[in-house]
Formats: structure tokens, C-alpha cells, sequence
């Protein structure tokens, strides 16, 4: 079997110019522009590149977005008090604080202090707790995790009923990709540094969500055949034939899993696109509650 690519640049492109067609209706029957404020702190080279890629996203949909530049020693208190301005800011509807945070700053008060009608991150513990809740609907869902289980719907896979198994149990991927899927009816192992028999595990997944950052750990005969591979790993590894002598890879022995799996996402061009298109989504989303219309 050769399993179906799961092209996350192409859905995410597809999503976004459905949140450009909703912006531009936005703006002209009501004159308002949706607007996401990014709140970096300190200088990891990493974080400036994903604020300036989910910066430039913004624009191309026509989002607004707003940049918040903070010195490495800037305190607790301060990082509080723009989070607070930015909560009184009609033109902001969405906070974004790129984590991770420098370790001298208390990512949960921080986190606590972005308004609930603003949380396009999800990462607020009143939309994580409802999240874990039965019955009950965050406002907002975490972007990478929403991400993934749009992936699977897009390529209508069967998660209910199904047996799901999510490595990793970070407050950013794993765990919410895990209750995500226990919402949709699926039957879900998460699994950690100390699971035991790991591969006997994956091999009993319908459909495996991997978020452990090692490269190529899950190997192809961990997969279940006919499963649905979904790897949010970004690791980058050493290639003398690249360019810069590295190139990134998942999760997963992509070569491996794809000669077993029905269905795989590639890294790059899987999750890592829908994560960009689903903040976009959110901070529309954000716009229109704030208008009534959701
Ligand atoms: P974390 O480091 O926060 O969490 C990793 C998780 O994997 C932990 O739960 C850890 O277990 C578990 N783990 C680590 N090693 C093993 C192992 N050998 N066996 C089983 N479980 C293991 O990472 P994140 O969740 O933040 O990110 C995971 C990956 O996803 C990274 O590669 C990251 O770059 C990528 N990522 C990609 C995004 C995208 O948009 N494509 C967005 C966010 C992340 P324990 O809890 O016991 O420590």
C-alpha cells in the first residue's frame, strides 16, 4: 500500500482564502477589520520566525495585526499590563503571546490574563478546562490541535469509533489533539516519556497523532496497516545534500510509514500550514463573536 499525502499546504491555502473572502465581506458591510496583536518577549530566533510568518499571514488575508516587541528582562507585571491594554483595545479581537516565554515569566498568569473573548491561542485554562469538560464547547481551540482534526476531516476520515493514538502530552499539542478526539467519539491512548511497550501501542491506532519532537522515532512497522498518520514533529537533522545542510523531518519515518499507513501527512507542508490558517481562523472568529454573528 502506498498511503494517500495529506497535503496540509494546499487545505490550509484553501481555508485561508475563505478567511479573505469573510474579511473582505466584514469590511464592507460593517466596516470593520479584524485584528490580531502578537506579544513576543525576549529574542529566541525561533519565536521572531513564527511571529513574522504568522504576521504575514494576517496581511494576505487582510487581518490587522499588531507587534509587541519586549526585551528579554521585561517583568512579570509589565508583560500583565500590555496583555491588559490590549484586552481594552477595540481594534484588537485576538491575543497572541508567542511562547515559550523567558523562564523568569509565570506563562500561566500570563496566559490567565488574555480576555476569554480574545483567546484565539486557546491556551486560556477556562478554554483548556472546557476542552476537558463533557458537554461543553471552548470559545477558542488551541491552533495546532484544531489544525489536526481539521486535517482529518477534510480527508473524511471516520473518528468516531476509532481507536486514537496521540503521542505526546504537551499543553500545546498532545493534550488537546487527545480530548479534541475523545469529544469526536474516539477511543484515546496518549502517550509519554514513560509509556511502555510504545510501538505495541501505535500498532493498535486507527489513527496516530505524533507531537514528541524526535525526528523519525515511530517507525513503519509501529503502524498499524491502513492507519491515518497525522505527525506534527518538526525536527530538524543533519543532510550534506541540502542547502544549508539540514533539512526537517517529523515524527515518523515518513518513507517507512507511508508504505503502510492509508493516509499521511508530510512534514513540511502537513500540520505546520493549518496552524498558521487556524489562528487566522480564530481571530475571525474573535471579529465576528465580538459582532454578534457567531
Ligand atoms: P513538548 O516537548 O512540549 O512535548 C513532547 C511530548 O512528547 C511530551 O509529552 C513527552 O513526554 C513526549 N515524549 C518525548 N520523548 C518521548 C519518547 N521517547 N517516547 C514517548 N513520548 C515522548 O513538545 P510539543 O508538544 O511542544 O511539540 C511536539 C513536536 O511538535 C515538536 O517537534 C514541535 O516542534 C512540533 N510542533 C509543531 C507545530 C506545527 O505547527 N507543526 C506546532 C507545535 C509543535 P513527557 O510528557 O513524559 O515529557
Amino acid at each position: 500500500m502506498t498511503a494517500t499525502l495529506i497535503d496540509g499546504k494546499e487545505i490550509a491555502s484553501r481555508i485561508r482564502a475563505r478567511i479573505a473572502e469573510k474579511v473582505r465581506h466584514m469590511v464592507e458591510q460593517h466596516g470593520v477589520r479584524p485584528g490580531l496583536a502578537a506579544v513576543l518577549v525576549g529574542d529566541n530566533p525561533a519565536s521572531h520566525t513564527y511571529v513574522k510568518m504568522k504576521r504575514k499571514a494576517c496581511a494576505e488575508v487582510g487581518i490587522e495585526s499588531f507587534g509587541f516587541e519586549l526585551p528579554a528582562d521585561t517583568t512579570q507585571a509589565e508583560v500583565e499590563r500590555l496583555v491588559r491594554e490590549l484586552n481594552e483595545r477595540p481594534d484588537v479581537n485576538g491575543i497572541l503571546v508567542q511562547l515559550p516565554l523567558p523562564p523568569h515569566l509565570d506563562e500561566a498568569r500570563v496566559l490567565s490574563a488574555v480576555g476569554l473573548d480574545k483567546d484565539v491561542d486557546g491556551f486560556h485554562p477556562v478554554n483548556i478546562g472546557r476542552l476537558a469538560m463533557k458537554g461543553r464547547q471552548p470559545d477558542f481551540v488551541p491552533a495546532t490541535p484544531a489544525g489536526v482534526i481539521r486535517l482529518l476531516d477534510e480527508c473524511a476520515v471516520q473518528i468516531a469509533g476509532a481507536n486514537a493514538v496521540v503521542l505526546g502530552r504537551s499543553n500545546i499539542v498532545g493534550m488537546p489533539v487527545a480530548l479534541l478526539l475523545i469529544h469526536r467519539d474516539a477511543t484515546v491512548t496518549v502517550c509519554h516519556s514513560r509509556t511502555r511497550d510504545l510501538p505495541d501501542v501505535v500498532r493498535r491506532a486507527d489513527i496516530l497523532v505524533a507531537a514528541v519532537g524526535r525526528a523519525q522515532m515511530v517507525k513503519g512497522d509501529w503502524i498499524k496497516p491502513g492507519a491515518v498518520v497525522i505527525d506534527v514533529g518538526t525536527n530538524k537533522i543533519a543532510d550534506p545534500t541540502a542547502k544549508n545542510g539540514t533539512r526537517m523531518v517529523g515524527d515518523v519515518d515518513f518513507e517507512a510509514a507511508k508504505a503502510v499507513a492509508s493516509a499521511i501527512t508530510p512534514v513540511p507542508g502537513g500540520v505546520g500550514p493549518m496552524t498558521i490558517a487556524m489562528l487566522l481562523e480564530n481571530t475571525l472568529r474573535a471579529a465576528e463573536l465580538k459582532l454578534g454573528q457567531c
